[in-house]
């Protein structure tokens, strides 16, 4: 067989494909790759931004955690159109009931190391006086931040090419594996390494693999320089995240750098068009102003989609896939990939160069979701 022209080739330059390329270029691999749009195209750039440690599992808390200290340890690296800022979350209660949750959840941070603070009601008016009086209070989260995640792609992949990564972009794949990469146009590109990094298009390059689109929409405002200060999210969002049948809507706000406040989310299987669904757009909009009534005066820019790319655990596949010695998956990571990427990349690239990961890495082993699929 000739010779690879590649140590890896990367299929899909969006966050993830991004950082992987990014961290196979620091580990001194010859990379490619290859993406049939621009870099961060894609989902990455209909996200929001928000480097958030989640706890819906201990596997999600030590991936977005992981991935966190990550992004805080190349923040200095960061160009300012990169947009890192360390808002903090405030996780809003409206009950008692969420309040308890919010103790649970301080407790699970507390023994992990996460610093938070429990806000009362009034401690919460005082941070951000234009939410709704009557709110009973909150849990902040002061180390989770928010980025401009397409600027965030641009910056890994140039730091990818100052170390010779080549990208190959404008280019379609219709097929990988085998140590190959199929080009639309017929030519192929070789690699002893080939990483499936396509997003929710995953599944379509390599059979096997169980992701859907989850549809989501966001809308930005106009600048209104300190209306937000943190970025705000309900404590029932973890429930809308959770249902996997419903379309769902959750209060999710953003302050970005500008002063415009980024407005979010909505959760929506088996919608496949990319427009904006006008019904949903309103449900979004009207839980947000139950929230920050003041949100209802700002004109609004823009709305837009995206589809993030669900597993059926909820948890990304990084790593061999079974069956092909070559191919790698990193893909899958739902709401989170902007947060995940980083720590992805790391764990991804410590299996293959035979690195201890930092963290446990089975939990996103893709051989659980082939397991699945041999028995479903
Ligand atoms: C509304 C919304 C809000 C979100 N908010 C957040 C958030 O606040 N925080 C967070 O952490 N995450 C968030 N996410 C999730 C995050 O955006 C995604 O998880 C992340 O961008 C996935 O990155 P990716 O690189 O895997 O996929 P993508 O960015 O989709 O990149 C995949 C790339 O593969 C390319 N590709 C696909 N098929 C082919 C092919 N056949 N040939 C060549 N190229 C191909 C595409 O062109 C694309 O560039 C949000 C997502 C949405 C939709």
């Amino acid at each position: 067989m000739s010779q690879a022209a590649y140590d890896v080739a990367i299929v899909g330059a969006g966050i993830v494909g991004a950082a992987c390329a990014d961290e196979f270029a620091r580990r001194g691999m010859r990379v490619a790759i290859v993406d049939r749009d621009l870099v961060g195209g894609g989902a990455t750039a209909a996200g929001m931004g928000h480097i958030v440690t989640m706890d819906d599992s201990e596997a999600q808390f030590a991936l977005t955690r992981y991935s966190q200290q990550l992004w805080q340890r190349l923040r200095p690296e960061l160009p300012s159109d990169v947009e890192y800022e360390q808002c903090g979350t405030i996780w809003v209660a409206v009950d008692e009931e969420e309040m308890t949750e919010v103790r649970r959840k301080r407790g699970y941070y507390g023994q992990r190391d996460v610093p938070t603070e429990v806000l009362d009601s009034q401690a919460l008016r005082r941070l951000e006086p234009n939410l709704r009086p009557g709110l009973v209070g909150g849990l902040l989260v002061p180390e989770d931040a928010v980025l401009y995640p397409p600027c965030a792609a641009r910056f890994l992949i140039e730091r990818a090419q100052k170390r010779g990564a080549e990208p190959h972009l404008g280019r379609s794949v219709t097929a990988l594996g085998r140590g190959r990469v199929r080009i639309t146009d017929g030519s192929e590109i070789t690699a002893k390494i080939v990483v499936n990094a396509a997003g929710t298009f995953a599944a379509q390059l390599t059979p096997g693999v169980e992701i859907k689109s989850r549809k989501g929409h966001l809308v930005i405002t106009d600048r209104y320089a300190g209306f937000l200060r943190h970025q705000l999210v309900e404590l029932g969002y973890l429930k809308s995240a959770h249902s996997v049948t419903s379309d769902s809507v959750a209060f999710n706000v953003q302050p970005r750098r500008t002063g415009q406040v980024l407005i979010g989310s909505s959760r929506q299987y088996g919608a496949d068009h990319r427009e904006v669904d006008g019904e949903i757009l309103t449900r979004m909009l009207q839980r947000a102003q139950e929230y920050m009534p003041g949100l209802a005066q700002m004109s609004a820019l823009r709305a837009w989609t995206g589809f993030r790319a669900a597993t059926p655990d909820k948890l990304p596949l990084i790593g061999p896939w079974p069956g092909d010695d070559s191919l790698f998956l990193a893909a899958g990571h739902e709401g989170l990939g902007i947060t995940m990427a980083l720590a992805t990349a790391r764990i991804l690239v410590d299996q293959i160069t035979g690195t201890k990961p930092e963290i446990p890495i089975e939990p996103y082993l893709p051989s659980r979701a082939a397991k699945e699929h041999a028995h479903a």
